[in-house]
Parts: C-alpha cells; structure tokens; sequence
C-alpha cells in the first residue's frame, strides 16, 4: 500500500500540474483541441515515455501510450479517460483516470504482463467547442461521421493533424477491454463512506423541449378564471415532473430551462418553453416515465385551456457494462478490503461508447462534497491508493505476465 499511497500522492500532484494549462487564466477550461492541449500531451508523453509506453497521437489528438506485453503477447487492454474539461471546471474530471492508468503501470515497474497496456487520453469528452461530446471516444469506435468530420476538420488542422486520418483510429486487433477510473460526480460514495464504486450501468437519456401554448394578455384587466397563463400551467408540470421521478425509484428527471414569452411582469406569459431530462439505467423504466409525464402535460393543458407541444431532442439508451470485467472489479476491491458497491452512473462517460466495440467497464472514486464540474471539485489521496491497489491486483490477476 505504501508504493500506491506515494503514487496516489504523484497522481493527484500531476493532476493540478496538467491544470495549469488552460485556455482562460485563473480557472481551468481546455476544449477540444485547444492549445493548451498541446502542452498537456508534451508532459503526458514524457511521463509516459519514462514509464515504458511507445506514445502517439491519432488524428482526433487521442493521446495513446503503449506499454507493452511479455513476449508474444497480442492483446491489449485499454484504460483511459479524456483530457479535455467544461469551462471554469475542476483538476480532476476525466484526467484523472489518465494519471490512474498510467501510475498502475509505473507501479508495474517496467514488469510486462501478459497483454499490452494502452493507456488512452480522450481529446474529447465534454462536447463544450463542436456541441458534440465524445468526439475522442466515437473516433476509436468508428461513429464519427461525415457531417461532423466535416465540422471539427478545421480544428484538427490547426492542431497539427490531418482529418483524412481519423477512419485510422478506429479501434482495431485484440482489444481485451477498456477500464476507466472517474470521479463519481455525485455525492452518493460519499454518503455510503465508500472510497470506491463498481459501475453497473450507464443510464439512458432522453430530452424534450415542451412547449407551453397559452395566451398573452393584461396582468390587470384579465379575470383570473378567464387566462391561458403559459407560466403557470409549466409551472403546475414541473411539479408532476418532480413528483413523477420521487415517485418511480431510479428515474431522474430534471426541467433545467424555462424560456418565457413574453416575459414581462405586467403581462401573462403566452408561452413557456421547458426542457425535459429523464434518466434510467433501465430504458423500459425510463421511457413509461416520459410517457406519464407527457400525459401529465396533456391533462394539465386541457384543464387550463392551453395546448403543448414536445419536441424529442435526444434519446440515448442505456448502456450495461461488461460482466465479466464488473465481477473482475468486484474480486479486485474486495481483495484490497473494500466493501464492493455497484452503482449506476447518471452521467455520460467514454467508457459508453468503447462498448460499442469492446468489453467497457468503470471504477467510480468518491467525490468529495459530490462536487464537480466546478473548480472545488476534488479527490481523496487514500481513494486514489484504493483504486491503484484495486487496478493493480485487476491487472496482477486479469491480465497476469
Ligand atoms: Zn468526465
């Protein structure tokens, strides 16, 4: 444990380190392919470079370093995250799990193991410069498309690369899996006093923008009984909204915008544009939910005269992680004498989109205050030793020389 509690120390040092490269100084913002970038893969490589990894960048500017196997071996087993960040973010979402991949192999000490070790940077998680996430992921599992190279080719220009090469990076050969350490961005380790979380399921998604018809008219000379007050009919459906995900175990669902038209104090709103977000790691559970709180809208508008429209914005299914590999983590954190605990994640993350192609699987730390997206977000120096210790004895007993 001593070795991993010094090189959780160094992980956490590197992470503020590659922290100061930002695009706004004073906070940390680092998009897609910006340059400061440029600087975070000059100093990942040359860490990599000592640890033994052969280092290169695809055309999408994922950051990938081999470490190799023992003679002969053919596979390779992924772990990685991204490097980029939101604006005004913390020192710890994505790249952390970078550091974790590449301290479990300095931890190896030069020892090849029976597969190769490809620890992989994503240039692109967040979806804050294109308004596309996961551009880095989607290169590796071949769904960037036409319309988006087309988009991002000027940025992967400037940066020094050459669009005409992204098909290149698809993932290719023997690829054992992926495995990607994360803050858990949210506050439920934290409450459990668990250091660490073993990833189930990546809930699903879908968005909507309802739309609230009502009409505008005078705040003084309306009679109450006679309006088609778009805010308040929005209003009376938030609430259902929120009742509906109390009500249903598992759903999160969230109206995070209102836009209100025409939006003035001495008038009654004759529309109310709301977004929708409804979350689940079942898609069955997810989609009975939407329904009933659609139908809510319904009821609710024909009771106050008005009428509603929702317009599907995204509609992302749930994604499972693998089997085998979860039980793999389940053994290795129990090994290191952690209490084992699955979870879902409500959040996207890389490891979603690997599945596509590959086994995916993801260790979750604890985030301290559940905080993140946001400069206070942090982790703690003896969770990052557990999930070193938890990564090593995965590697030690999975992936053995
Ligand atoms: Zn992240």
């Amino acid at each position: 444990m001593t070795t991993y509690s010094t090189a959780a120390r160094r992980v956490i040092d590197r992470c503020l380190e590659l922290a100061q490269f930002t695009e706004e100084p004073g906070h940390i913002t680092r998009t897609f392919l910006s340059s400061p970038m440029h600087q975070v893969h000059a100093l990942l490589t040359q860490w990599m470079e000592a640890a033994g990894c052969s280092v290169r960048i695809d055309a999408v500017g994922n950051l990938i370093g081999c470490y190799p196997g023992s003679e002969g071996a053919w596979r390779r087993l992924l772990i990685g995250s991204h490097l980029d960040t939101v604006p005004h973010a913390g020192a710890f979402d994505g790249i952390l799990g970078v550091l974790i991949g590449l301290a479990l192999v300095e931890c190896l000490g030069g020892k090849p193991l029976g597969a190769a070790i490809e620890i992989i940077g994503f240039s692109e998680e967040e979806g804050v410069r294109f308004g596309t996430p996961f551009i880095g992921s989607r290169a590796l599992a071949g769904t960037v498309d036409c319309d988006l190279l087309q988009q991002i080719s000027g940025a992967i220009r400037d940066y020094g690369l050459d669009p005409l090469r992204v098909p290149e990076a698809v993932l290719h050969g023997d690829v054992i899996g992926y495995l990607e350490f994360h803050i858990e961005q949210g506050p439920v380790l934290e409450i459990l006093n668990l250091p660490l979380g073993i990833v189930d399921a990546i809930a699903g998604q879908s968005r909507y923008v309802v739309e609230f018809q009502g009409k505008a008219n005078h705040a003084g000379t309306t009679p109450m009984h006679l309006r088609r007050d778009a805010i308040a009919a929005a209003a009376e459906w938030i609430l259902t909204v929120e009742e509906e995900a109390r009500n249903t175990p598992g759903v999160m669902a969230t109206v995070g915008k209102l836009d209100v038209a025409p939006a003035a104090s001495n008038i009654i709103a004759g529309t109310a544009r709301a977004t929708l977000d409804v979350r689940h790691a079942a898609d069955a559970v997810r989609r009975s939910a939407v329904e009933r709180i659609l139908a809510a809208a319904g009821q609710i508008v024909s009771r106050r005269f008005l009428t509603y429209s929702a317009e599907q914005i995204l509609e992302q299914p749930a994604v499972e992680m693998d089997s085998c590999l979860k039980s793999l983590l389940d053994r290795a954190v129990s090994a290191i004498g952690c209490p084992v605990h699955r979870m879902i994640s409500g959040a996207g993350h890389d490891a979603m989109i690997l599945a596509q192609r590959c086994p995916a699987a993801m260790v979750f730390l604890r985030s301290p205050g559940g905080v993140s997206h946001h400069p206070g977000e942090n982790v703690l120096e003896d969770d990052v030793a557990a999930a070193l210790a938890a990564g090593g004895n995965f590697l030690e007993n999975y992936v053995y020389g």
